[in-house]
């Protein structure tokens, strides 16, 4: 039976991890998979999750099937936190996903379904499962200018000048907020131009919101996305739990649709049923659960946007730390993009040569393309990896 498969190829980001691991120099420093640190090094468990984690415990009373469109709380509350008081509110139905991994994959089969000759825009470069998800789903892909590795903030003005172009067999992906793999995202002047394109030429933006609360706030993150959705006909959403609950093993995410009326999102969401149906069926249960209890308990709520703000405050002072000291050592404002840029990611622009003598010389590890992860350092390691990166010819 398997005897025709290719041989395996490395993950390139999960085979960093383990060169990581298995690297036994004491002062090593992890920069490259894609998951918030602490201080400490560890990604910490919330305090609002683990109350909410032991309430739902003292209150449980059955294990039983919970149904195709997963926690109905859930599905509510995540409504009620991406789309409450816009005009698309009233026409959007939400269903939880395994992960927003599990939401871009059922939301392409949907684009799939309605209109199998769609095609789908990323940008370039963008999170890196996005395109085979959409080209497992039967879709074409193709891109549109985004990053400029010279400015390393987003060229909105030849992003801008692609989708103009586009029409009504067109689906644009947009990054909701603090962009995987570069860090810049676009201001909120282009989400209202995009918007405005939209309407005029039909194409169908889809957001995929993977970092609320990473950047500048839990609002102020989704400020394009709800100002998408309250003058789109249509619109598409992913979003995780993974990062801005810290919920990433168990898998918890959802699929969220605005439709021209209420009875077509619903018609979606028939279909989104019969799609999850014939492969997974269920999402699981734990995650979504948690996340209604935060959502529906306003002491836990008022504690989660706390540890979140937290948390985004923590990157937001690496990366000032990392400029300043890039400024001192280098005495050039170069590294500047660093504080521009927003959540967890940077995109340096390291050759492969650097990242190799990274790892080799120095014992610091960097997604190959120059993708670091800010929360992967401590405030102490910042002068050690400044200096490394020049020593690279950073
Ligand atoms: N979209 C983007 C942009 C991501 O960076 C990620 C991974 N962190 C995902 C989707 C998938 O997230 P999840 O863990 O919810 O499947």
């Amino acid at each position: 039976m398997f005897a025709n498969l290719p041989a395996a190829k490395d993950d390139p980001i999960l085979s960093i991890g383990m060169l990581f691991n298995a690297d036994s120099r004491e002062h090593k420093i992890d920069l490259g998979v894609g998951v918030y640190r602490n201080e400490q090094g560890q990604t910490p468990v919330m305090q609002a999750v683990t109350q909410a984690q032991q309430n739902l415990l003292a209150s449980q009373t059955t294990q039983a099937y919970i149904g195709l469109a997963g926690n109905a709380e859930f599905n509510q509350a995540m409504l009620d936190l991406l789309l409450s008081n816009t005009a698309g509110y009233s026409r959007a139905i939400a269903m939880q996903t395994p992960g927003a991994s599990g939401a871009l994959r059922l939301l392409a089969d949907l684009i799939a379904s309605a209109k199998p000759q769609a095609k789908v825009w990323l940008s370039t470069p963008s999170y890196v499962n996005h395109q085979p998800i959409m080209e497992a789903a039967g879709l074409s892909v193709d891109f549109y200018p985004y990053f400029n590795p010279e400015t390393k903030q987003v060229d909105e003005a030849a992003m801008l000048e692609q989708i103009a172009k586009l029409g009504p067999d067109d689906v644009v992906l947009l990054h909701g907020c603090c962009h995987n793999p570069t860090g810049a995202d676009i201001s909120l002047e282009a989400w209202q131009q995009i918007t405005e394109l939209a309407l005029k030429n039909g194409f169908l933006p889809f957001v995929d919101l993977a970092y609320q609360g990473f950047g500048q706030g839990i609002d102020e993150d989704i400020a394009g996305l709800r100002y998408m959705a309250d003058k789109l006909p249509e619109l598409l959403l992913s979003c995780s739990n993974s990062k801005s609950f810290g919920l990433y093993r168990e898998r918890c995410g959802a699929a969220i649709v605005i439709g021209e009326t209420l009875k077509q999102a619903n018609n979606a969401r028939a279909k989104l049923f019969e799609l999850a149906r014939r492969s997974y069926t269920m999402p699981p249960n734990w995650g979504a659960a948690i996340v209604a209890e935060v959502l529906g308990n306003a002491q836990l709520t008022q504690l989660w946007q706390d540890e979140l703000n937290q948390m985004s405050q923590r990157m937001r002072s690496l990366r000032q730390a990392l400029v300043d000291e890039f400024t001192q050592q280098s005495s050039s404002e170069r590294f500047n993009y660093l504080v521009q840029h927003q959540g967890m990611f940077s995109l340096t622009g390291f050759s492969q040569q650097q990242t190799e003598q990274l790892r080799e010389q120095h014992a610091i590890y960097v997604v190959g393309g120059g993708r670091i992860n800010i929360a992967g350092m401590a405030q102490q390691d910042i002068p050690r990896i400044v200096e490394a990166c020049l020593a690279v010819g950073a």
